[in-house]
């Protein structure tokens, strides 16, 4: 039994050694996958090489996933960054259009303030342009009279009548104020 042992023990280092022997001068992905086709072949070897398998995936995974969230963290923070230079951007724009607008209110106060008192002046003179003419209009008390009550200088201008219009006459008159008729005495 104990030489059976030895042997054993010495055919499972022969084997070792061959098994290192092989492994000599590989890859390590060829070294994994020798390891691996050594447990697939061992017993229970197909679970523990999806153990493997798994793990490798596991990992991978886990790598992945990390890489994700920092390239997810990536994007937020430039997403973030973007947003806050859109933020910045619309709230600038928001205050240059509330400028604008600012602008314009006192703009349009201040063509309101010109053309309100542009039509103060306007109406101020229209005002003395109306009283004027209306002045122009207005008979004056002199002119009234004149037209009215042409003044008479003697009685005998009365008793004499212009013989075109029967208008009255001065005395001595030769020429009728009225039509402007020659008159002869
Ligand atoms: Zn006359």
């Amino acid at each position: 039994m104990a030489e059976l042992d030895q042997k054993m023990a010495a055919q499972e280092q022969a084997h070792e050694l061959k098994v290192h022997e092989s492994l000599r001068g590989l890859s390590e992905r060829e070294m994994i996958a020798m390891q691996a086709a050594k447990l697939a072949q061992g017993e229970g070897g197909g679970a523990a090489w999806a153990q493997v398998l798994v793990s490798g995936e596991a990992q991978k995974e886990k790598e992945q996933r990390l890489a994700d969230e920092l390239r997810h963290g990536a994007e937020v923070k430039d997403l973030l960054l973007k947003q806050a230079s859109s933020v910045q951007g619309l709230m600038q724009a928001q205050l240059d259009r509330m400028e604008a607008l600012a602008k314009q209110a006192m703009s349009a106060t201040a063509e309101q303030q010109r053309s309100s008192g542009a039509a103060a002046l306007y109406e101020r003179s229209m005002d003395s342009m109306s009283r004027v003419a209306a002045s122009r209009a207005e008979p004056t008390p002199v002119a009234a009279q004149v037209s009215v009550v042409p003044p008479a200088t003697d009685g005998a201008a009365s008793t004499q009548s212009c013989k075109s219009c029967s208008a009255p006459l001065r005395a001595g008159a030769r020429f009728c104020a009225a039509c402007g008729s020659a008159q002869t005495p």
